[in-house]
């Protein structure tokens, strides 16, 4: 089958061995897949990314010398149920699932495996206890906005926001958009959101941000005094570059919970006298729990989460190299799918 393969640091286009689906798995066609910032991530620092893995436990633990066919966020149809699978699932439903596997050595993340194919490929397994059914009428291609969106919907979760709080997010790229959303589904207001993108500020005003700033114009914390400074404020930080935390430290005001959710890889430096002095809390996010995943699905098929303005384009397996390299100046697009030819 065709497929876009992670193969020595670079996206090639080819034919990789068909999946097959063993026990208590599913066969599935990949609808569509939506390019994910920790893949063009994972391309220039897989080494790290497996290394870092390794020390925290996350289970990215690719053998890099081998082929990785990448893609994590996905919507596929039923093909077929491996041998002796109990499941209400049935040929031909839509479905979308949590990037996780369980085979013979153990778990592992759907798109960051040797084994396991991702959505830039034709045809995926699945396991069919984590497959969830797409509600009837919701498109795949805004079903495969689940699992980004459901990243939002843990850190607005792990924030545990008092009630008549106010959110400040930096950094517009999919995280924070996802975590503008999710505020907004909230009620949480005022919200305001940072980037220098004109079309990613835009983007976040789409999902419910009431304020959105530029920060080469003015500091975000500063839109966020003048809106209703006297709020109890949780600052997201989904930007993830070394220095971000210590600036949104510096920012904060006394007592402000700051939610990590902006991948850093690099290593990073705070004061710790800045927190000290204005007992900051910080805490870091990462995924989401099953619960929070099927109930982003519901929200989008219910329409509460309007994910349609996030995707700018889209383009078939062949498309992937260049998709990537148009990623590379993440502002000027949001999501892209991929969306392999029938
Ligand atoms: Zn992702």
């Amino acid at each position: 089958m065709r497929a876009a393969v992670m193969r020595g640091g670079e996206i090639v286009v080819d034919d990789v061995p068909e999946p097959a689906p063993a026990s208590g798995q599913v066969l599935v066609r990949t609808l569509a897949c939506g390019i994910c910032g920790s893949d063009l991530h994972a391309l220039m620092h897989a080494e790290k990314m497996v290394e870092l893995s390794r020390q925290s436990g996350a289970p990215f633990v690719m053998d890099l010398t081998q082929d990785v066919v990448m893609g994590h966020e996905f919507a596929a149809e039923v093909l077929e149920l491996g041998p002796d699978t109990e499941s209400t699932l049935r040929v031909g439903d839509v479905v979308v699932s949590m990037p996780m596997i369980v085979g013979p050595a153990g778990v592992q993340s759907i798109g960051y495996s040797n084994t396991y194919p991702g959505g830039y490929a034709e045809r995926m397994v699945l396991s069919a206890l984590l497959a969830l059914k797409v509600p009837d009428g919701l498109p795949p291609r805004l079903a495969a906005l689940t699992e980004p969106m459901a990243v939002g919907r843990h850190a607005v979760n792990r924030a545990e926001m008092a009630p008549g709080g106010a959110a400040l997010v930096l950094g517009c790229g999919p995280v924070g958009m996802a975590v503008v959303a999710a505020l907004a589904a909230d009620g949480v207001a005022p919200i305001v959101a940072a980037d220098y993108s004109p079309m990613r500020r835009q983007l976040a005003a789409g999902l419910g941000a009431h304020i959105t700033v530029d920060p080469a114009e003015e500091p975000a914390i500063e839109a966020w005094r003048r809106a209703d400074g006297a709020k109890v404020l949780t600052i997201f930080e989904a930007v993830g570059v070394p220095g971000m935390l210590s600036d949104a430290m510096g920012a904060a005001p006394r007592r402000t919970r700051i939610i990590v959710v902006g991948v850093c890889m690099e290593d990073d430096t705070v004061q710790p006298m800045i927190g000290i002095a204005k007992e900051l809390e910080v805490r870091f996010a990462l995924g989401y729990d099953p619960s929070e995943f099927a109930g982003t699905l519901a929200s989008i098929a219910e329409g509460t989460l309007d994910v349609a303005p996030l995707i700018t384009a889209s383009v078939d397996i062949d498309g992937v190299p260049d998709a990537f390299r148009a990623l590379a100046n993440p502002a000027a697009s949001a999501k892209i799918l991929v969306v392999p030819r029938t």
